[in-house]
């Protein structure tokens, strides 16, 4: 249950109560379960720090805004190709000049500006977009790549954002909030793995603690209610899993937001259809629900545990993503298991299921070629090869070493050197790095041997000697096994990483 203190937000006052306050004078009440501090210290850094001022008005249609930059910047644009059709005017605020756009560019003059000023049509933003025609019209999406115009940033460079909003206006934003109060957030170099969204309006801002880190989600509106209360909480336990890896959230400043979309735009009828992960301007997680399902039936989704364990890794290169989907696939079996939502024996029978289908597709194909060709002829090889490296790893690391190694530690030491990271690795960097984090190299090996290989990884052996055997595609589990005792680790949280996790669910 949520046993914290519960703020709810009048105007831009936060109110702390125990108890829950309906807010006459908004739409819907809004309220932030506020376990620790949002409160990010501000870095001191090398590189340019440019200053933003965003204004919305009250009924979502405009959005102005006021940047200062450090230094002239030569080069500003916007990152979606749609962005020039809603931005109304720019202007060079020192010259008083208006500023013409060239596709995606503004032009600036030659010794370039320090000061730029523009309005943009936030609502005709809003309606391009499909979320537009499901969600409550009180609360808007419309991407940054549609009304952020900025210079590029190198990996010193950052923006301090601002925001300005009226008394019944929220804010989402993938990036780093430097506070909780006052929607202000500095937005660094990123991956730009895809188009992370940004939402106004009225909806759900929730904070929840998982194991120490206070997680973000906005819960947005549709136009039918979303029980807040209990989405939050199914969130906060399904993030906690990922704590049962190595005792922490991977990332303290990752932004969740919870997008219902019922039955009608991922069509199906699971609770929870779809899940993505978007490093750009930060890691967010989109969960896609269906709110006229029963919150009880999310559990039983593993998308949001899928999408949670791609932060174990940082962002692998598109045309590789057979290592970020198998790593992910790998551990939202062990992880689900380690919370007890999975027996031993049904993790297993998932991961052999997984395996053989893994097997079956593509097999003239290799794991770096078949992700190349794309997800539609070989998606089970694409989701399944690099979860049979991440167990041949696994297995070895704790083998070799009498338990003192493993997966968890390995990505244990890489959160704390490398995450959340700016770049886009290649599997060669992960591994190459990987291999850095133990005392014996062996993550090059895998890789030398399987990325390029047709066929798929053969584990049978190794299956076997973990006391997995598979008699008709049905799982069983032998305790007599060689490496028995290994496999049963695998599904049981790790004493020395995992007690704080354990202790905060
Ligand atoms: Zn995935």
């Amino acid at each position: 249950m949520l046993n914290t203190s519960i703020t709810v937000f009048i105007g831009s006052i936060p109110i702390t109560l125990r108890t829950i306050i309906i807010n006459e004078g908004l739409r819907r009440r809004r309220w932030t379960i506020a376990a620790t501090s949002l409160l990010i210290a501000a870095s001191t850094h090398a590189g340019d720090s440019h200053q933003y001022t965003i204004s919305v008005d009250a009924s979502l249609s405009k959005m102005t805004v006021a940047a200062r930059f450090s230094t002239a910047v030569t080069e500003i644009s916007a990152r979606s190709e749609d962005a020039p059709q809603i931005l109304d005017a720019a202007y060079d605020c020192d010259a008083g000049e208006k500023l013409d756009t060239r596709g995606r560019r503004l032009v600036l003059p030659k010794a370039g500006i320090t000061c730029l000023h523009y309005r943009v049509d936030l609502r005709e933003g809003a309606n391009s977009g499909r979320l537009s025609r499901i969600l409550d019209p009180a609360n808007i999406v419309v991407s940054p790549t549609l009304w952020m115009w900025r210079p590029r940033l190198s990996a010193a460079d950052e923006i301090h954002v601002q925001f300005r909003l009226p008394d019944n206006v929220q804010v989402s934003v993938p990036w780093q909030p430097l506070n909780d109060v006052d929607n202000s957030f500095r937005l660094v170099a990123s991956p730009q793995s895809g188009i992370a969204i940004a939402v106004f309006g009225a909806f759900d801002t929730v904070v929840v603690d998982v194991a120490g880190t206070a997680l973000r989600i906005a819960i947005l509106n549709s136009r039918s209610d979303v029980d807040t209360p209990a989405v939050a909480e199914w969130v906060r336990e399904t993030a906690g899993i990922i704590a049962l890896a190595y005792g922490r959230f991977p990332n303290t400043s990752a932004r969740i937001v919870v997008i219902p979309v019922g039955v009608s735009l991922w069509g199906g009828d699971s609770a929870v259809p779809f899940g993505r992960v978007v490093r750009d301007g930060g890691e967010t997680i989109e969960l896609f629900i269906n709110e006229q399902r029963p919150v009880s039936e999310y559990y039983g989704a593993w998308t949001a545990t899928h999408e949670f364990s791609h932060l174990l890794l940082p962002y692998v290169q598109r045309g590789q993503r057979w290592i970020s989907e198998g790593f992910a696939q790998y551990y939202q079996n062990l992880l689900l298991a380690r919370a007890g939502q999975y027996t031993e024996i049904h993790a297993w029978q998932e991961l052999v299921d997984g395996f053989e289908r893994g097997r079956q597709s593509a097999p003239d194909r290799s794991p770096n070629a078949a992700t190349a060709d794309g997800e539609r002829s070989a998606r089970m090889k694409i989701y399944w090869s690099g979860a049979a490296l991440a167990l041949m790893a696994d297995v070895e690391l704790r083998r070799r070493s009498g338990g003192g190694e493993s997966l968890d530690i390995v990505l244990d030491r890489m959160q704390q050197c490398c995450l959340p990271s700016a770049g886009t690795w290649s599997g060669v960097d992960l591994f190459r790095k990987f291999d850095t984090l133990v005392d014996e190299p062996l993550f090059m090996d895998l890789y030398r041997q399987y990325a390029d290989a047709t066929g798929f990884p053969d584990i049978r052996r190794l299956l076997e000697q973990l006391g997995v055997r598979a008699e008709g595609g049905e799982v069983r589990l032998s305790d007599d096994a060689e490496l028995a005792t290994i496999r049963r680790a695998l599904t049981i949280p790790d004493p020395r990483t995992s007690k704080r996790a354990t202790d905060e669910r």
